[in-house]
């Protein structure tokens, strides 16, 4: 996906998002993005706009989500909910190979999974979420000249409680340049009407909005979108210490507060499951009752379950605190040194889906307090 130099703008009207959806059609993509489902705001097939949570809401704080109504009939009026794009990048399950044994001499053939790849359009992707699709392709070593799926990315302009991206500099806006998407919204519910400021990022991104009714985005639309999005980040709901996590957790080790957050965490693996960056996989054989049929398959796993650090003889995190604060070192530290970068886009999702309401701001925060500022710098 190759960014533009230039932003090109243009203002569509909040009817023809149905349009983009049909343009995304017609070019090939299935198009996904939020829909309400079981009393959350999920990632599911769009088959028309009407399927999106027109005028829902979120409300979020640590171990708490439910939605509202808004009155403003905003169509991205949400916040992250407990899914994420990996479920499409990097799904929960999947077969890798299966095998039949050969009548005549007994062998087995391993076969691969003939996997039939899916054009996807992401609608509705948030900053945070851009940011998490860039970490999750770097830690699974995706080709980044690949084509991905299409990405219709949405600003934010009411961030949730639990979020904190502008802490981790992925959002609450896109960048100008199109990085990591085709096409940019910015919704705008003001008295000028329902309105989207698109932002053009790619080539195909032009192509597809070529095919929706739009206009030239007076200078107004502009400045309008810049205040929205300047306005979330003034509310963001939290905010990382300002320090250099990569050393205050490497001088961490031996904190006290891992005991105190071992003494209220489930061990659930909750927070890596919502997470949109955490990559970890298990892998799993099984034959059928005959013996005849094997197969081979991958799943989500997490550094919270006991057995995911099971080497000869045992595991070797065997406490809840040791598996927390594995967690916590790697997503906001060493993360660094294996990918480049943090593994933490502020999302929330962690916070909001922890069933004890654990904050990773918070006991960032409470490490930073501890931790002697002489030794953690
Ligand atoms: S921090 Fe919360 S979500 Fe994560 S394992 Fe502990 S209890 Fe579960
Ligand atoms: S650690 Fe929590 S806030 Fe950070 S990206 Fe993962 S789920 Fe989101």
């Amino acid at each position: 996906m190759e960014p533009s130099t230039t932003a090109r703008r243009a203002v569509i009207t909040a009817e023809a998002l149905d349009d983009v959806l049909i343009a995304l059609t017609a070019a090939g993509y299935q198009p996904v993005g939020p829909v309400v489902r079981d009393s959350a705001i999920v990632l599911d097939a769009l088959g028309s706009a009407a399927d999106l949570p027109h005028g829902r809401g979120t409300e979020t704080s640590p171990g708490h989500y439910r939605l509202r109504d808004r009155s403003d009939g905003a169509v991205f009026g949400h916040s992250t909910g407990p899914q994420s794009w990996k479920q499409y990048l990097h799904p929960a399950r999947r077969k890798l190979w299966s095998a039949d044994r050969d009548p005549a001499s007994g062998d087995f053939a391993p076969e691969p999974v003939a996997e039939v790849p899916v054009r996807y359009a992401f609608v509705g992707v948030r900053p945070c979420d851009l940011a998490a699709i860039r970490i999750l392709n770097r830690a699974l070593r995706r080709d980044e000249n690949a084509e991905g799926p299409f990405i219709v990315a949405v600003e934010c302009g009411d961030p949730g409680a639990t979020c904190f991206c502008a802490s981790t500099g992925s959002g609450p806006g896109c960048t100008d340049s199109g990085e990591g998407y085709d096409l940019a919204l910015t919704e705008l519910t003001g008295s000028a009407g329902h309105r989207f400021l698109v932002t053009v990022g790619t080539a195909r991104g032009a192509s597809i909005l070529d095919a929706v009714p739009h206009a030239a985005a007076p200078q107004s639309a502009v400045m309008t979108a810049r205040r929205i999005v300047a306005e979330a980040r003034g509310r963001m709901g939290r905010t990382l210490p300002d320090t250099d996590l990569r050393v205050l957790l490497a001088r961490s080790a031996e904190a006290e507060r891992w005991d105190d957050v071992a003494s209220r965490c489930l061990a659930c693996g909750n927070c890596t499951m919502v997470c949109p960056t955490c990559f970890c996989t298990s892998v799993e054989d099984t034959t059928d009752l005959t013996g005849d049929h094997a197969e081979r398959w991958e799943s989500w796993d997490s550094c919270f379950d006991i057995d995911y650090s099971y080497i000869h003889g045992g595991a070797v995190r065997t406490s809840a605190k040791s598996r927390y604060r594995q967690w916590l070192t790697h997503k906001f530290g060493t993360w660094h040194d294996q990918f480049g970068s943090s593994g933490c886009v502020g999302c929330g999702r962690c916070i909001a889906w922890c069933p004890v309401g654990i904050d990773v701001t918070e006991e960032l925060a409470a490490l930073d307090e501890t931790i002697e500022p002489e030794t953690a710098r």
